[in-house]
């Protein structure tokens, strides 16, 4: 077991007309599970396969178990990488793939490797696919034999990379947990890339959020899903994504008027307002997620009055696309079926509300 850092990452690609990871420091703790999240290009990859030592880092350091293995090769690295395409070595038997790592790492005897292969493989359910070639396999046996290979090695730290995304969705979350599961168990250190934020989020002790090669906040999933350090935080985690709309600021003591456009004004109160008044901004980013708009009905009180563009079912909820911008949803329990065209009224608790500069690049909450 081990922790991870890496200093100031940094990878170029095409004589640095591409940087891929730009100034990247993060620390992984002991046993801890890392979930490493963004858009597609954003590094995620190239970070993983740095740490692997598949790639060499243009600048900066990496660290495993308090080690200097910048320019340690990747085979004395101990480390136990997954991947998407799950890599089995097609002329092999499952067991020959899963033996072929141990023997490549380890000094064991052939007697002791075939024990280890056996132990692990009956962990991850796999004894009866032992004789069997890759070919022969089904995407979700494929990627089991994967895991057990990683598994078998005993590795200080495990290294995902997209490892469920060739699955079929059921299969996909069955795996998620079954990965958590050996995780927690094994209590090996292991970092995750995927492009799914809910699959970020559902895993992960913590998450680490990269957009454009660099890392834009790292915390437990909910208090990043709470709260989000920008804009783009805000709205790639979480399903629905935030909904955001202008507004022009202005200021009246304690308070502050937020109004987006003439459509609506909404104003906050005590020490958000005054949080507000003291940031002196004309123009803002108001960010609402989807769950905390309450929808009514009655045209009464003192809500926004909007119409409902789209009802969208979607099971115990129901997503309604208000006229208030442009893909505005507000999600709501499945009792609440408005028609489309009909006029509601929504309600924001200030608590709810999120507030980013005109640019989105920082929160005042
Ligand atoms: P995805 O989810 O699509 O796999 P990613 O977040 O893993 O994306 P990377 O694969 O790390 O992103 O790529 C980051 C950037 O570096 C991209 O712009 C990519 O085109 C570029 N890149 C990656 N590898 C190379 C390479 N070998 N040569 C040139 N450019 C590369």
């Amino acid at each position: 077991m081990a922790t991870v850092t890496l200093q100031s990452l940094r990878k170029e690609f095409d004589n640095g007309r591409i940087v891929a990871v730009d100034d990247l420091s993060l620390e992984v703790e002991d046993g801890e599970f890392v979930t490493v999240v963004g858009p597609s290009g954003c590094g995620k990859s190239t970070t993983l396969r740095m740490i692997a030592g598949l790639e060499q880092p243009t600048s900066g350091q990496i660290f495993i178990g308090g080690e200097d293995v910048t320019d340690v090769h990747a085979r004395n690295r101990d480390v136990a990488m997954v991947f998407q395409n799950y890599a089995l070595y097609p002329h092999k038997t499952v067991e020959q793939n899963m033996a072929f790592g141990l023997r490549m790492s380890t000094n064991l005897s052939r007697a002791e490797r075939e024990e280890k292969v056996h132990q692990t493989a009956e962990m991850m359910d796999i004894e009866e696919l032992l004789d069997d070639r890759p070919s022969e396999l089904s995407g979700g046996q494929k990627q089991r034999v994967a895991l057990g290979r990683a598994i078998v090695r005993e590795p200080d730290v495990f290294l995902f990379d997209e490892p469920l995304s060739n699955l079929d969705a059921k299969l996909r979350t069955t795996m998620r947990t079954e990965i958590q599961r050996l995780q927690d168990e094994l209590g090996t250190t292991a970092i995750y890339v995927t492009h799914d934020q809910e699959e970020a989020m559902t895993m992960g002790d913590r998450i680490a959020i990269l957009n454009g090669g660099i890392l834009q906040q790292t915390g437990h999933p909910k208090s990043v899903y709470q709260n989000p350090t920008n804009e783009f935080v805000g709205t790639f985690v979480g399903s629905p994504a935030m909904n955001m709309l202008n507004v022009s600021v202005t200021t009246e003591g304690d308070r502050a008027i937020l109004a987006n456009g003439n459509r609506f004004t909404y104003t906050l109160d005590g020490d958000q307002g005054q949080r507000v008044a003291d940031a002196d901004l004309a123009e803002a980013r108001l960010g609402i997620r989807p769950e905390n708009i309450i929808v009514s009905e009655h045209l009464s009180g003192d809500g926004i009055e909007t119409v409902v563009d789209v009802v969208e079912p979607v099971g115990s909820d129901n997503y309604l696309y208000l006229d208030l911008g442009k893909n505005f949803i507000a999600r709501v329990d499945a009792d609440l079926e408005p028609t489309r065209g009909d006029t509601v009224v929504v309600e924001f608790d200030q608590s709810d509300v999120h507030l980013f500069d005109q640019d989105g690049e920082s929160v005042l909450f």
